[in-house]
């Protein structure tokens, strides 16, 4: 599709608020607000200047949507990107197998960028990329890897890595097939982490000082729910409860208690490629949700939304801040 003819959709949208009822009754509202894309992921929610950021994969975009003046951007860049903390126009982005800072104005669109690698991992795995990536309560940057060859996906090629303030590199977990979710819990002793093809959400213990991740254990299993899909994208709630993207199921958002590994809502989409989600807006009180829209060209007829960024209004929890990579000044990079 044309990148240029990027759907605004917003007073419009209003016609077409999907009303559901959440679990506890309250009214919610799913609004598509931006699209179609074709493998929206990684949303960010910046709250220093209100902006949500996300990627298109495939298209190799990261856009920055401006919620209040509706401004939307893109600069050309790969599967993950967070800002770097104190440096304007800086960020930190997943692009093929290199971690690399970009700048950007993201009030120009920039089809090219200034680009200096930070680390390169991976380089022995041919079909390897970067995928998701998040900051911890310390300010580490953790990103994982995936293996992607046409429409398939090589397993166990990958590994989820962790990137210290002076772009130091430790392997966390390996090996591991679709690195995903990424959620620190508020009392910074807790990591939760996805692996999709697994289909389950894992627990680690979690030292803040170190940054070390121990004791693995299964929190949530798709498969025992009878949850069809794999899960993708992770947040939590400012009580606590971790949000998981169901994508290549019917379409789902799901709500689940880490103290009881319970299934606590389930949101149903209008699409099914649900990627992934963040918490946004002023009092961060709007779940933002990215999807897909590749894989569903036959099926577009029946989700004219596939591939959208959606808003969730009303669904009585807020989330909390996403933090900015804190990297040093003056590292040597690419050692
Ligand atoms: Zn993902």
């Amino acid at each position: 599709m044309n990148m240029h003819k990027i759907i605004l959709l917003t007073a419009v949208c209003i016609s077409l608020i999907n009303f559901i009822q959440g679990g506890d009754n309250t009214e919610i509202s799913i609004v598509p607000i931006l699209g179609p894309f074709d493998l929206a992921e990684g949303p960010h929610w910046d709250e220093n200047s209100n902006i949500l950021y996300f990627v298109d994969i495939h298209q190799q975009k990261l856009y920055s949507w401006d919620s209040e003046t509706n401004e939307l951007t893109y600069t050309f860049i790969m599967s993950v990107a967070v800002p770097i903390d104190g440096k304007e126009n800086s960020y930190v982005v997943g692009s093929g197998t290199n971690l690399v800072e970009i700048y950007w104005n993201r009030h120009f669109n920039d089809t090219d960028p200034d680009v200096e690698i930070i680390r390169t991992v991976d380089s022995t795995r041919l079909y390897n990329r970067f995928n998701d990536g998040k900051v911890d309560p310390k300010g580490r940057f953790w990103a994982g890897t995936m293996a992607e060859h046409g429409n398939e996906y090589p397993p166990n090629q990958a590994s989820l890595y962790k990137f210290d303030s002076d772009a130091k590199r430790s392997t966390m977990i390996s090996p591991v097939s679709i690195s995903n979710g990424l959620v620190w819990n508020h009392a910074n002793d807790t990591f939760y982490y996805i692996d999709s093809p697994q289909k389950k959400v894992f627990v680690f213990d979690y030292d803040n000082e170190s940054g070390n991740i121990s004791n693995q254990r299964t929190l949530f299993d798709f498969v025992k729910y009878n949850i069809t899909g794999v899960p993708d994208g992770m947040t939590i709630d400012s009580t606590g409860n971790l949000w998981v993207a169901d994508n290549l199921g019917n379409g789902k958002v799901l709500q689940i208690d880490p103290s009881s590994g319970e299934l606590l809502r389930i949101v149903d989409m209008p699409v099914t490629h649900v990627s992934s989600l963040a918490f946004g807006g002023p009092n961060k009180d709007i779940l933002y949700v990215t999807s897909a829209r590749e894989g569903l060209e036959d099926e577009i007829k029946n989700q004219p939304y596939a591939g959208f960024v959606f808003a969730i209004y009303g669904l009585g929890v807020t989330g909390s801040p996403m933090l900015s990579y804190k990297l040093e000044d003056d590292i040597v990079f690419n050692k």
